[in-house]
């Protein structure tokens, strides 16, 4: 038996968190990588190490000095030093890290120090090599995760290592430059690894006990969900359950190695087995798996009679966005008439070049742009046998006043999708928990 087990940030915030991680890791000798984040936030105000790291990059961009912000990073690192009674002095690093950033180092480079200086922290405290992530995970010259490098090279460096604590988030260039996954890309790190170490299973220890059924920032205490296949989680974590990353589901389920959601703060709760088929998952408690959503979307309204019978009118619509460097979330159409929704900052600054292409290309009848829209994803894998989910979704909402805008069910049968007014999102979203749950 082998596993990976990757800490999150709020998991790796102070002394006392890394006491609880220590435990975990020690009480099992099948523990044999670990994968660390930066220390995030130790109560809700507090600043994740990241972003102060961020902040640094910014004030050194504009020339100014970078102490304040720098200086906060470090007394976290050496208080987290000094309350776990440790020797280890970082100060060098400390140095050198604060004059690269003066010296206008890449932003990434400064984003993934935090990471970096944690995991040397707990390699230390657990007794377990450091492996540098820079070594270990390569990109792409387009900045894209090599996976056959890196699975090739860590798996050299794994088997020199029995026990190895490895920084999340970050891997280095064909150039040798850093590179960083996006935000929260710890998560996509742990999978690699796990992958490349042909773990048995992949545990993600964060805050929460598991993936829950709802945001718990909008629904009071939603219940854990036990038990989910990627797919589904790929479908929620992409619609914003934002738990676990939504890339760092691709590394594992190739190698079919399970992932389990933990609580470092509840390391009694069996959290969320997440595995690569229906087959392997147990029956799901109610008729959905879970329910997410997001903010922040436009839909672009084209209208146009006789539509259907126009041989690559969609295509022509789609060009236009693609030239324009918009990705398309859903596509809802009907016969004369077809809605694109995109992400609103995407579309923000190319809106009236996108308009004036779309005249241009396809002489619309009509062209609407609709903002402050929020889609609700419903996903299950139940959905394809039971009956009446969609009917349900429209009866919570319909009780709670909510005007239904789009509705898109996903070619999956594993998913539903309703657009709605932004303003409407958490009633919604608390709507159709309760539908589904209570
Ligand atoms: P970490 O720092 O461990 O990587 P994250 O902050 O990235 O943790 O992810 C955990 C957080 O995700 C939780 O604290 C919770 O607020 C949030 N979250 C959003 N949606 C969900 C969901 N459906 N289930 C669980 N957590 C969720
Ligand atoms: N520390 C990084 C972030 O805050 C990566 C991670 O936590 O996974 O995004
Ligand atoms: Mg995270």
């Amino acid at each position: 038996m082998l596993k990976v087990l990757k800490f999150g940030g709020s998991s790796l915030a102070d002394a006392e968190q890394f006491r609880k991680v220590a435990a975990i890791v020690k009480s099992d000798p099948a523990n044999r990588y670990v994968v660390a984040s930066a220390p995030g936030k130790r109560f809700a105000e507090d600043v994740k190490v990241t972003d102060l790291l961020l902040e640094c990059y910014r004030l050194a961009r504009k020339k100014e000095p970078i102490d304040e912000p720098f200086e906060k990073i470090e007394t976290r690192f050496r208080q987290i030093i000094a309350d776990l009674g440790m020797t280890l002095s970082l100060e060098s690093e400390f140095a050198t890290i604060r004059l690269v950033i003066k010296n206008r180092a890449s932003r990434d480079y400064v984003a993934s120090r935090g990471e970096y200086l944690n995991s040397m922290i707990l390699a230390e405290y657990l007794g377990y090599s450091f492996l540098d992530a820079e070594d270990a995970i390569y990109f792409t010259d387009e900045g894209i995760l090599d996976m056959e490098r890196t699975d090739e090279s860590l798996k050299v460096l794994l088997s020199e290592a029995d026990r190895a604590v490895i920084p999340g988030f970050y891997g280095s260039m064909p150039n040798g430059t850093v590179r960083t996954f996006s935000r929260g890309g710890s998560d996509i790190t742990g999978s690699i690894v796990a992958r490349a170490a042909e773990a048995d299973l992949y545990e993600n220890w964060t805050d929460v006990s598991g993936m829950l059924m709802a945001d718990p920032r909008i629904v009071k205490d939603p219940e854990p969900i036990p038990c989910i296949t990627y797919r589904e989680l790929r479908e929620l974590s992409y619609m914003g359950a934002s738990v676990m990353h939504e890339d760092a589901i691709f590394p594992v389920r190739e190698a079919g190695i399970p992932i389990n959601i933990r609580n470092t703060n509840c390391p009694e709760a069996p959290g969320t087995m997440i595995v690569s088929s229906d087959e392997m998952a147990t029956k799901p408690p109610h008729h959905v798996t879970g329910i997410a959503g997001k903010k922040g979307f436009s839909a672009i309204y084209v209208e146009k009679s006789m539509m259907n019978g126009q041989k690559g009118f969609g295509r022509r619509v789609l060009q236009i966005l693609e030239e324009h460097g918009i990705n398309f979330e859903h596509l809802p159409s009907g016969i004369d008439t077809m809605s694109v929704v995109v992400n609103t900052a995407e579309l923000e600054s190319e809106k009236d070049a996108v308009l004036a292409a779309l005249q241009k290309s396809v002489a619309p009848d009509k062209i609407d742009v609709f903002d402050d829209l929020a889609m609700i994803a419903v996903v299950g894998r139940g959905m394809v046998s039971a009956h009446g989910t969609a009917y349900r979704v429209f009866k919570a909402l319909a009780r709670v006043d909510v005007n239904v805008r789009m509705i898109d069910q996903g070619s999956s049968e594993l998913n539903i999708i309703v657009g709605i007014n932004a303003a409407d999102y958490e009633a919604a979203l608390d709507a159709i928990y309760k539908e589904f749950v209570k």
